[in-house]
């Protein structure tokens, strides 16, 4: 059988190869149903992909992949149907997507102040696709002989109260979640094999409105698959799947629509959006 749904891809609008217009075009080829486009922390190729499926039978559903930090690691929240046009979304996003880079360039220059000038282009060149980071500015700094270690670099300069770190905006996995709702958008958390401590920090998704779990995901063996499957059902969360594909083989080993992901996965998260917008209508008539 071949799979109909894949609820987790990237394009050009963030880290991903294709074009909005190209991953339809490729999805329509593998005879997929419904796919969602999952950019990081942007919506900016939502537009044209809805375009280019229109009148085809795709189903696009708009979404969003939001970075958020924990102490130890990162956590993503996928958004899904969200209301993407209004502006203070697009300001959070926006300001989400300049954080890391201005963070960057802010510490190259506290850098420079001490006497160890780094060059953006070699920075931005180890990062390769990625958004730079301190591993990167590390990773120069021993290039340049300014360091004997990665680990000297991070524990004399660019370590929390370093005399090179600088602070960045970021959103809490909470926070996410609750800017996924406020713009009508389902929230569901990505890839939770991946987090660490996932026990102490449902809870609090649950209660900020989490709605759904990623449990179909890109190299999840099924067993588990199965155990985020009964946690989903514990907790009342819909169960959503995605091959994360970017369109290099090095990022998404899986192939667009490559891992099974139930048709049910799309029928849920359609029958919740259209709980949403009741409960929206109830709060507008009172
Ligand atoms: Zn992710
Ligand atoms: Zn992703």
């Amino acid at each position: 059988m071949t799979n109909e749904v894949d609820l987790h891809t990237h394009t050009t609008a963030s880290d991903g190869v294709l074009s909005p217009c190209q991953l339809v075009r490729l999805a329509l080829q593998k005879g997929l149903k419904v796919i969602a486009i999952t950019d990081h922390d942007s919506t900016e190729g939502l537009d044209e992909a809805l375009e280019a499926a229109r009148g085809t039978g795709l189903q696009v559903i708009p979404g969003i992949e939001v970075g958020t930090d924990i102490p130890r690691g990162e956590v993503h929240v996928l958004g899904y149907f969200l209301e993407y046009h209004r502006a203070g979304l697009q300001d959070v996003l926006s300001t989400l997507r300049h954080s890391r880079l201005d963070r960057a360039k802010g510490m190259l220059q506290k850098l420079r102040d001490l006497g160890m000038p780094l060059e953006w282009e070699r920075v931005a060149a180890i990062a390769g696709r990625g958004s730079v980071g301190r591993p990167h500015v590390a990773q120069a700094m021993l290039e340049k002989g300014y360091v004997t270690s990665l680990r000297d670099a991070f524990d004399l300069y660019l370590g929390r109260n370093g005399p090179a770190y600088v602070e960045r905006f970021k959103l809490s996995p909470v926070e996410a979640v609750q800017l996924i709702l406020q713009n009508q958008g389902i929230p569901v958390l990505a890839h939770p094999a991946d987090i660490e401590n996932l026990e102490a920090l449902l809870p609090e998704l649950l209660a900020a409105g989490l709605a759904g779990v990623e449990a179909f995901y890109n190299g999840y063996g099924a067993e588990l698959v199965q155990s985020i499957v009964n946690l989903a059902i514990k907790d009342g969360l819909i169960v959503t799947g995605g091959s994360d594909f970017h369109g290099l083989p090095t990022m998404s080993p899986t192939d667009l629509g490559g891992n099974f992901v139930p048709i049910k996965a799309a029928r849920r998260l359609q029958e919740y959006k259209l709980k949403l917008e009741a409960n929206r209508m109830v709060q507008e008539r009172h």
